[in-house]
């Protein structure tokens, strides 16, 4: 485990020597001592990041040529997978077959956007077609500048690949501040770009507290764009902060995205993909579908398949072989969950199962997998995302009142729909104001398309070539080609 910053392609102390305690959340013991980056330190980052930008090979290198170090990359991440995966447990909490999914996407991550890399070069240039013979134009993909990339502890080391990966790819250098909960593999990263000959500068990383590292980037006239994810109060402020000098910025926020589940549908896969769309990682998935909509009729079997189901969830470390359900992330977001049910049962919902904290730990943030029922629609427990395993479950008459329903939110991230009659899952996915809809199933999340947020949940898309666009300008460069004089002022 690293005890150091990554800047400059060099391991230093925080400036003013602070460190801050990595705490397994499935064991409350401290793992580690993280090093605690401030402003100081986010200065040295984004001017080395400047340099690497403005001075440095990086920007200038064909897109092929970064796509080896992509590729580099990719391949350190997959040589140290089951360790970084036991790390993201030890840090996050989530179950081990979970962290080496995320690994591996994460290696993924960057194996795609080398594949982007390499198509750059061919596509950097596109003639354009002017109304006009005497000129010629063209548009030109140029690398955007220095990207300031703040994440969430979710998914730590995956999180940092969907902007590191596109970030590189494009041509950008790159400070990553990671989430002061989850700050292992971020370190770890550093270390894989190292080994990876990435030039000093390229990437740097500086693990830190939100005010005290997460702001002064965002604030830094050095940084060109800011990459956020994370939860709308601090994405509203990374957006304030990046209007003072016009930076690009692009939001991956909260969701509170809704299930619906038709009459016609398969019983066991609809409770099958309810509970992977609100238990995997412990609900604390942006778009996790924590409202259920069920169809009369469909609504009582369905309910009690989902309560049995629940209370079977192996809950236990994440080390533990068998483990579905791990610890959450931190006390303070035990709290916060522990303290929305209580908020929806104040309210009126009714815990159909769990609502407590898991019975039989005497240590650890687990909270059991809960269900909630007639959840009163103005309530929090509707509305707000709760980002823990709790899901509302409510029935509806027909495909008119569900997307009502469904769309009667401030977000707008995810949606899923699932029903036999595909021309009616397709009507519907039309119909719902989200950035993602899964048809008959929710989750599953591929590198290759689009993912991000209508309304409160963000602005732009990351993943796929969306992802890439992001850390990309678009220069126009119109040249004078005719033979005689333009003649305006000089006849
Ligand atoms: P958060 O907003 O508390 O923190 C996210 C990051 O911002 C952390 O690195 C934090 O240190 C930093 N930060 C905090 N205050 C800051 C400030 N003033 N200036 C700059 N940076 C600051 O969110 P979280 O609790 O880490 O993550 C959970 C949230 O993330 C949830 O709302 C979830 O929905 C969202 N999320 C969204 C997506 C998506 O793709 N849309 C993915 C994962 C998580």
């Amino acid at each position: 485990m690293r005890s150091e910053l990554y800047i400059d392609g060099k391991w230093v102390e925080p400036k003013k020597g602070g460190t801050f305690p990595v705490i397994n959340p499935a064991t409350e013991e401290v793992v580690h001592h993280a090093p605690s980056g401030t402003a100081e330190d986010v200065d040295a980052a984004v001017e080395a990041a400047r340099r690497a930008f403005d001075e440095g090979p990086w920007p200038r290198l064909s897109g092929a040529e970064r796509a080896r170090y992509l590729r580099a990359i990719a391949a350190g991440i997959r040589a140290r997978q089951g360790e970084l995966a036991r790390l993201e447990v030890i840090d996050n909490g989530k179950p081990l077959p979970e962290a080496e999914w995320d690994i591996a996407d994460a290696a993924g991550c960057f194996e795609f956007y080398a594949g982007l890399a390499d198509e750059l070069d061919a596509k950097r240039e596109e003639a354009i077609a002017l109304g006009d013979a005497r000129f010629s134009s063209k548009a030109v993909k140029e690398p955007l500048g220095v990207a300031g990339a703040i994440i969430p502890w979710n998914y730590p080391l995956l999180m940092a690949a969907w902007k590191v990966a596109p970030a590189l790819a494009a041509g950008c250098t790159v400070v990553l501040k990671p989430s002061e909960l989850t700050p292992l593999t971020a370190l770890e990263l550093g270390a894989i770009a190292d080994e990876a000959g990435l030039p000093e500068g390229v990437l740097n990383i500086v693990t830190g507290f939100g005010p005290d590292a997460g702001q002064p980037l965002a604030d830094h006239p050095g940084v060109d764009k800011l990459a956020f994810t994370g939860s709308v109060p601090t994405g509203s402020r990374i957006m304030a902060a990046a209007a003072r000098d016009i930076k690009k910025v692009s939001l991956e926020l909260g969701g509170k995205s809704p299930f619906l589940v038709f009459g016609d549908s398969d019983l066991e896969q609809a409770v099958e993909w309810i509970m992977f769309g609100i238990f995997w990682n412990q609900g604390q998935v942006c778009s996790a579908t924590s409202r259920v909509l069920v169809q009369d009729g469909l609504y009582d079997r369905l309910l009690d398949r989902l309560v049995a189901e629940t209370q079977r969830i192996k809950i236990g470390n994440g080390l533990e072989e068998g483990t579905l359900l791990g610890p959450l992330v931190s006390k303070g977001q035990l709290e916060k969950v522990l303290a929305a049910i209580d908020k929806a049962r104040a309210d009126g919902a009714v815990v159909a199962t769990g609502g407590t904290r898991a019975s039989g730990f005497n240590t650890g943030y687990f909270v059991e997998p809960t269900v909630l029922v007639d959840v009163p629609l103005a309530s929090d427990a509707w509305r707000e995302e709760i980002f823990g395993p709790v899901v509302c479950v409510r029935p509806f008459a027909d495909e008119a009142e569900a997307v009502r329903l469904a769309n009667d939110s401030r977000y707008g991230l995810a949606a899923a729909v699932m029903s036999e009659d595909l021309n009616r899952a397709e009507r519907v996915a039309a119909a719902l104001r989200a950035g993602i809809v899964w048809i008959n199933c929710s989750q599953p999340t591929f590198t290759e398309a689009p993912w991000g947020g209508y309304k409160q949940s963000g602005i732009g898309r990351e993943l796929g070539r969306w992802g890439l666009e992001n850390y990309l300008e678009t220069k126009q460069i119109t040249r004078f080609a005719a033979d005689e004089p333009w003649g305006w002022y000089i006849k």
